[in-house]
């Protein structure tokens, strides 16, 4: 079974209304295992809306409409989508009495415009809104369902979750959908899928998705079936193949960012780290303790932004940047040997780089960095070339650091 929205308003098209209707009604929809295979925002405009209904209705088993259900001459979503199945609009006296109970019961006089909202397709169900005075309607149409409901999402959640969702549970039979998120660092997304189709590719019932996302790849995993013992088992089965067929660039098998792994690697074995950045200034350290409980293993980080400052905190030799400048494997390793020393901590990390726009050079362009570590089996550095614009470069430094210390600590 597959489904489309059509959000209605146009507030919705300016860029201070954002619609949200159609992310929590895809969720609630994914959840039972009906698939979204199109969402539609669409202005206040008579002809476009019908169309939208109509072509809707033509390619879509479940369409749901939210928003245009008020009193108002803008509100056009009750006429449009009685025109969209060629029915008439009926009134119903009992929703007209029911409003004028509302509102005397606010004690205010119901204005004439809301007697429009007593207005329901001819054939569909009513569906109750307890919170405001929008009914929303239901309506089999020759095998598909065409679902108008209200645009506030305080109405719209409560009448879809005790009139909408119980019927389309019925409807999608026994169909649960369990996920699982892998993450995968230093791999581009074409090396993941080569690997990872022949994996996933062989389940019929299990939907991947792979996205690229500023500095790692996400593999997406949603496996259906009849029970949450066999959709989580199927999830589970394919995210353990697609864990050992990448390895060790799988950082993450439920979810975790880079530095609740690094952090949980450290808690697990009692161990240390503190850092000393440069180019980052100060990123690796702010998403280290973003981590609840961080104080654990994280002791200290140094922003050392300038030569004079490595040197004095870090005791970084003078002649190491004379000969072999701040950006260097010379520099991020004594970086790190410093930071180590004056922490006292079992591991430290170091990044030193070039994050543009300006300071490149021919040997060492925009995107150049340096990456030390120290620890108890010795030091050592990598050099990356990463693109980017300054703030990507900043944020894809501050993975690769924290993807070096994590290979470092499982590596031993
Ligand atoms: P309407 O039903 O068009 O009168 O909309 C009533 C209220 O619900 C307005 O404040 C809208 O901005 C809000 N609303 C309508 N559609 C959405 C949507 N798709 N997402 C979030 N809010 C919405
Ligand atoms: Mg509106």
């Amino acid at each position: 079974m597959n489904a489309e929205i059509i959000a209605i308003g146009s507030e919705l098209l300016t860029p201070t209304k954002t619609d949200t209707n159609s992310l929590w009604l895809t969720e609630k929809l994914n959840d039972i295992g009906i698939e979204v295979m199109l969402k539609t925002i669409v202005g206040d405009d008579g002809a476009r809306l019908e169309e939208t209904v109509r072509d809707a209705l033509r390619r879509s088993d479940i369409v749901i409409t939210t928003g245009g259900l008020g009193p108002t001459e803008d509100d056009i979503t009750r006429k449009c989508t009685a025109d969209a199945v060629g029915r008439e609009l009926e009134f119903h006296n009992d929703i007209e009495n029911h409003l004028r109970e509302r509102f005397k019961a606010w004690g205010r006089e119901m204005p004439e415009i809301n007697k429009r909202q007593a207005f329901v397709i001819a054939g569909a169900e009513i569906l109750p809104n307890p919170h405001g005075s929008a009914v929303g309607m239901l309506l089999d149409q020759g095998g598909k369902l065409l679902i108008v409901l209200p645009g506030p999402p305080r109405e719209n959640k409560p009448m879809f979750t005790e009139h909408v969702l119980p019927r389309l549970q019925a409807l999608a039979g026994e169909t649960v959908v369990r996920r699982r998120l892998l993450r995968v660092s230093g791999l581009g997304e074409s090396a993941v899928d080569e690997i990872a189709a022949p994996i996933y590719s062989s389940y019929g019932n299990v939907q991947t998705s792979i996205l690229f996302n500023k500095s790692e790849v996400e593999l997406h995993i949603a496996a259906r079936a009849n029970s949450e013992i066999a959709a989580q088992g199927t999830a589970d089965e394919v995210a353990d193949k697609l864990n050992a067929a990448l390895g060790k660039a799988v950082f993450a098998t439920n979810g975790e960012t880079m530095e609740e792994v690094v952090g949980s690697l450290l808690r697990e074995r009692g161990e240390t780290l503190s850092t000393a950045e440069s180019c980052t200034g100060g990123l690796i350290g702010y998403r280290l303790t973003e981590v609840p409980g961080s104080s654990a293993y994280f002791i200290e980080g140094a922003i050392t932004y300038s030569n004079d400052a490595k040197i004095r905190e870090l005791g970084v030799e003078p002649a190491i940047i004379e000969e072999h400048g701040a950006v260097s494997s010379e520099c991020a390793e004594a970086m790190a040997d410093g930071i180590r020393k004056r922490s006292g901590t079992d591991h430290a990390i170091s990044v030193t780089g070039i994050a543009g726009p300006d300071g490149g050079s021919e040997d060492k362009p925009v995107g150049t960095v340096f990456i030390g570590y120290s620890g108890a089996k010795g030091t050592k550095s990598i050099r990356l070339v990463l693109p980017g614009d300054r703030y990507l470069i900043r944020w894809r430094t501050s993975q690769a650091a924290l993807d070096y210390i994590r290979r470092q600590i499982m590596s031993r």
